[in-house]
């Protein structure tokens, strides 16, 4: 209970009052009994203990209501309970594995704890007086200091991630707590800042977003990862024009081999073909593993079926070559199911599905091969990839061959040149038409030593014919698109000219209408050059493309061929009379020559012959035969 100050003067007074008359009663008494001096000294003595003793007594009893009347005794409990309350602060600020870091006002750093130097790697007096900006690791922009401040200044706290440096380096993230500490008057004194290193649960967080994206054993995409990353590929080939292709593929009986020789090889069999796999793609294709034995792959960059199915075979060709694993040899198979985007559908999820039906397709007519979403492109790129891989085999083995066909003059109907067309006497099928393969070898790259065979034959040929003392003004070689857009090309000629010793004069190259406009300034260019080594130049196919007559002008071109698409409706078709005509007072007006190719019927003849063409060929005058079988002496007269 406390004590008043009231009370406290009335015991004082009460005790001196009490000492007064103790004295005088005492005195009196003990001189009233002792008459002698001895005596009375000492009882006089005895009675001075005794209220020694008393007031002994009655100090220490009001010396604690004293205390308690001027708060000292809650002084001091609490200046004991604060000491006690320092040293569990002490102890949990050392021991804490939080990093606690003690600014003053103006951010100065006045204390750190243990944990702090473990963290951060400095050591008390290289930081103490330092700002916490020392620790800064760049990660953050000043905006985010900001709103730090803002939010200390607004609500005196702020926590969250913050990306420290400690001092070897290393940059690390933190949880932080910062706080504002306000003195008695509310004047802000410190800024405590209590942290932990998070570093090792951003690994663990970085690893499940791992494990949760990627397949465990192989460590490829899985289908989560996989369908999310074909997503953005399918949105970005949408805004660019590209066409992708999704391949599933399937191991033919890879249960057998789990089932025969355990899952341990399993898995390193799986691990081996995703290995494989990866080293055969470049950039633009992604593969996953969607589970068990099935892998799918994301082309970025395959417009037609036909690349679509050549990679696919590629990756069957690639998976036959055996797996070495712990003393086994495994041969394994592979069937691939195709779905393309955009022509059989346009999300990743459809496309999936479309390429497992495919791959169904290609199980269940006989495993090792692939199949395409859609039926008939199956057959027709599988035929495709048979064309490109054994055209190659083709050069090889010598079994392509120059035909020629006669190019006659209309007026006198006198055999005058011959144009060479390649042809392919496949073992199986017979003569293959160029049609069918030139696609393939220009998108193969074979072309060009398709190109320079035929040309170095017909060059050879026409040297022989001179040698005979067959008269012929000239001998025309097609040159591919692909190939007239090269550089190479002039040294091409040039090096067939040299070989052959052919007079340039009598070779007459031929440049599809398409192959000159796609890129004029080039071509003209090369044009050029080849004008220069002395050979002719004629435009194929003329009218089929878009020629700028501004561009044609410039050519140094000396023969438009009339395509023959022109020349079939003749004479009856009025459009096909009327660009016919156009063509041929165009090819005069620029002092051009025009030659009209497809010629089957005499009328066809007849037509040109009246308007002005100077050269006919078409089956009417002959097919396209060997070198042997050309007759110098046909000559149809048009009547
Ligand atoms: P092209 O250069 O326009 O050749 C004319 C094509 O028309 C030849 O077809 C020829 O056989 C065919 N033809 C000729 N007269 C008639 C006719 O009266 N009626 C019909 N319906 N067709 C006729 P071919 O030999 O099948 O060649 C097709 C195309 O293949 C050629 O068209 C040419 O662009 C290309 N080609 C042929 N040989 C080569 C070559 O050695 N190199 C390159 N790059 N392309 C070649
Ligand atoms: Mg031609
Ligand atoms: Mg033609």
């Amino acid at each position: 209970m406390p004590v008043s100050y009231r009370d406290a003067m009335r015991a004082a007074l009460l005790y001196l009052l009490l000492s007064v008359v103790w004295l005088q009663l005492s005195g009196h008494l003990l001189s009233s009994f002792f008459d002698e001096s001895a005596d009375l000294a000492r009882w006089q003595r005895i009675n001075g203990y005794a209220w020694v003793l008393i007031s002994t007594a009655l100090i220490f009893f009001s010396r604690s209501r004293l205390l308690r009347l001027l708060g000292a005794d809650t002084w001091l409990r609490h200046q004991q309970e604060d000491r006690e309350r320092l040293r569990q602060a002490a102890a949990v600020f050392d021991c804490t594995r939080e990093g606690v870091l003690v600014s003053d006002r103006k951010g100065l750093i006045v204390h750190v704890n243990r944990a702090f130097i473990e963290i951060t790697g400095y050591q008390q007096d290289e930081v103490l007086g330092h700002m916490p900006s020392m620790f800064k690791s760049g990660h953050h922009s000043a905006d985010f200091y900001q709103a730090m401040f803002e939010s200390l200044k607004n609500t005196g706290e702020w926590s969250g991630e913050i990306w420290n440096r400690r001092k070897c380096g290393e940059i690390y993230p933190q949880w932080q707590t910062i706080r504002a500490i306000h003195d008695d008057h509310g004047q802000l004194s410190h800024y405590v800042a209590v942290f932990s290193d998070i570093s090792a649960i951003k690994d663990s967080e970085h690893e499940l977003a791992h494990l949760a994206h990627h397949d465990p054993l192989t460590d490829l995409p899985n289908r989560l990862l996989f369908t999310d990353r074909a997503e953005q590929a399918l949105a970005s080939a949408q805004i660019h024009k590209r066409g992708c292709a999704m391949l599933m593929i399937d191991l033919d009986h890879f249960k057998m081999i789990n089932d025969s020789l355990g899952h341990n090889i399993g898995d390193q069999l799986l691990k081996a073909v995703s290995t494989r796999l990866l080293d055969m793609f470049g950039p633009g294709i992604t593969l996953a593993r969607l589970g068990g034995d099935e892998f799918a792959v994301l082309a970025e960059s395959c417009p037609q079926p036909g690349q679509a199915a050549a990679l696919a075979q590629r990756i069957i060709d690639g998976l036959k070559e055996p797996f070495e694993l712990a003393d086994h040899q495994l041969f394994i198979n592979a069937s691939i199911g195709i779905s393309l985007f955009p022509s059989d559908a346009l999300s990743a999820e459809q496309l999936l599905r479309n390429a497992d039906s495919a791959l169904f397709k290609a199980k269940s007519t006989g495993r090792d091969g692939y199949a395409l979403y859609t039926e008939e492109l199956t057959a027709h790129a599988q035929q495709r990839v048979e064309i490109a891989f054994e055209l190659r085999r083709a050069l090889e083995q010598q079994e392509l061959r120059v035909y020629y066909q006669p190019v006659h003059d209309l007026k006198s109907s006198r055999l005058i040149g011959v144009e060479a067309l390649v042809r392919w006497e496949h073992p199986q099928r017979g003569l293959v038409s160029p049609a069918e393969f030139i696609p393939i070898a220009e998108r193969t790259g074979l072309i060009s030593e398709i190109d320079a065979w035929v040309m170095q034959q017909a060059c050879r040929q026409m040297c022989e014919w001179q040698a005979a003392g067959v008269v012929l003004s000239f001998i025309a070689v097609n040159v591919s698109t692909r190939l007239f857009a090269r550089r190479e090309l002039y040294q091409q000629v040039a090096q067939v000219l040299h070989d052959t010793g052919l007079d340039p004069a009598f070779l007459e190259l031929e440049v599809t209408e398409s192959a000159v406009m796609d890129d004029p300034e080039v071509a003209l260019e090369q044009m050029h050059r080849l004008r220069e080594l002395g050979v002719r130049l004629a435009i194929d196919d003329f009218g089929t493309g878009y020629s700028s007559l501004l561009r044609l002008k410039r050519l140094p071109v000396q023969k438009l061929k009339i395509d023959q698409g022109f020349v079939a409706g003749l004479p009856w078709d009025e459009d096909d009379a009327a660009i016919s005509r156009v063509i041929i007072a165009l090819a005069q007006s620029m002092g051009m020559q025009v030659h009209a190719e497809g010629i089957e019927q005499e009328e066809q003849a007849r037509f040109l012959l009246d308007h002005g063409c100077d050269l006919g060929q078409g089956y009417w005058f002959g097919r396209p035969v060997p070198a042997v079988q050309l007759d110098w002496n046909c000559a149809p007269q048009i009547h």
